[in-house]
């Protein structure tokens, strides 16, 4: 009995079966590809490298669309040769056979192209939900080589890899723009850090003249007040008010007189120590707080200031003039309340008494609360 035709068979059955194993492990392996590696490249290599193992293709190259629609090949094995001049030739004959296999798509005709003459080659579209992708290509140097067992298993090869692709694109699309929202949002964040930032130091500052307003000194003084309190340490008070200015705004106008509250201010500052804490309590009225300061050193400082600030000059529209201040200090005695925000009124009282006097007694002048204590 002639058992050839069962032999045939029999081989054409086993060659199917070790296809489709092929297939079906190229599959599995396949489904096992963590999509975390955003690399588009390195993602379409790694899966060229499964189906050329397992379907046992030498020559194969993936091919996909870029923005304006041009085919590149951006993952190959097999045909990067050596010689470049063969692997260029290669490529170029491959790229051929991907437009043909792209137009073929645009025509809707479904499955591979396939071209067995001299050299064998098979054409297959990567697609998603009916777009094009890419374009998956091998080839042989052999002809007659591709089969329609090769062309089932691409066919799920290639829609594998559709979706392999839409995958990584999607989770690559929303981590950049989580990324992207995170920027923005630590941008805000920052911003509104500053503004805060901003808005507390104007809250605490005054505009005209850049020394601290009341806001700030209450709270600042009261705490260095406690600690004077506490290890009984010398505490001064210093307040300071302009002498007719009203008359000042009269004569030269707002603006100068706001002029003359700078040229104030600054020379408060320059002589004022670092650990002092000067304010712009109102108008023309400013508080000096002066820690480890007797009545004696306060009473010194106000001279100094008040002197300078008399000899300060002023012109406006050709006119000189100047500037006087009338100045109380009041010092931290055993006699205070030992609470400091009480011991803080009763100085600031005291401080605005003995400044009230030097007003009263003729003005540019500096006058200390115990020694006036007793006369009003
Ligand atoms: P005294 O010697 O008794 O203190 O007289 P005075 O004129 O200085 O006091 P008075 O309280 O009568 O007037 C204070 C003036 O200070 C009136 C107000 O227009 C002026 N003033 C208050 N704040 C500002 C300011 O920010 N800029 C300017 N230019 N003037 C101010
Ligand atoms: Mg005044
Ligand atoms: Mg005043």
């Amino acid at each position: 009995m002639d058992n050839k035709p069962f032999v045939e068979a029999f081989q054409d059955v086993n060659t199917r079966l070790i296809d489709l194993v092929g297939t079906l492990s190229a599959l599995r392996e396949l489904s096992g590809f963590e999509v975390t590696d955003h690399d588009e490249e390195r993602l379409l290599q790694g899966a060229l490298q499964v189906v050329a193992d397992n379907l046992e293709l030498d020559s194969v190259g993936i091919f996909l669309q870029d923005e304006a629609e041009r085919f590149e090949l951006v993952a190959c094995l097999g045909c990067d040769a050596a010689e470049k001049e063969n692997a260029d030739a290669a490529q170029a004959w491959m790229k051929q056979q991907a437009r043909r296999t792209t137009e073929q798509f645009a025509q809707g005709i479904k499955g591979a192209l396939i071209d067995n003459d001299e050299v064998s080659y098979i054409g297959l579209p990567i697609q998603a939900s009916q777009q094009l992708l890419g374009v998956f290509v091998a080839c042989h140097p052999h002809s007659g080589f591709f089969t329609v067992e090769h062309e089932r298993s691409l066919i799920i090869f290639c829609n594998f890899l559709g979706q392999l692709l839409i995958k990584n694109r999607l989770l690559h699309d929303m981590e950049k723009m989580v990324t992207e929202r995170t920027q923005q949002l630590q941008e805000a964040l920052e911003e509104a850090e500053h503004l805060k930032e901003r808005y507390a130091t104007l809250s605490v500052i005054d505009e005209l003249t850049e020394l601290h307003n009341r806001r700030f000194f209450f709270p600042e003084t009261q705490s260095a007040l406690a600690r004077a309190i506490r290890y009984d340490e010398p505490f001064c008070l210093l307040v300071l008010d302009a002498d007719n200015f009203k008359s000042v705004n009269d004569r030269f106008g707002h603006g100068v007189g706001d002029n003359v509250l700078r040229a104030i201010a600054e020379l408060l500052r320059e002589e004022a120590r670092e650990a002092d804490i000067i304010a712009r309590f109102g108008g023309e009225e400013f508080v000096l707080a002066l820690p480890e300061t007797d009545e004696d050193g306060g009473k010194v400082l106000a001279e100094r200031i008040r002197l300078r600030i008399a000899g300060l000059e002023f012109r406006f529209a050709e006119k000189d003039f100047g500037i006087t201040v009338s100045a109380g200090v009041a010092a931290l005695q055993a006699t205070h309340s030992r609470e400091t925000r009480h011991a803080l009124e009763e100085l600031l009282h005291q401080a605005d008494s003995a400044m009230y006097y030097s007003k009263g007694h003729g003005r540019n002048q500096v006058n200390r609360y115990s020694d006036i204590a007793c006369k009003i």
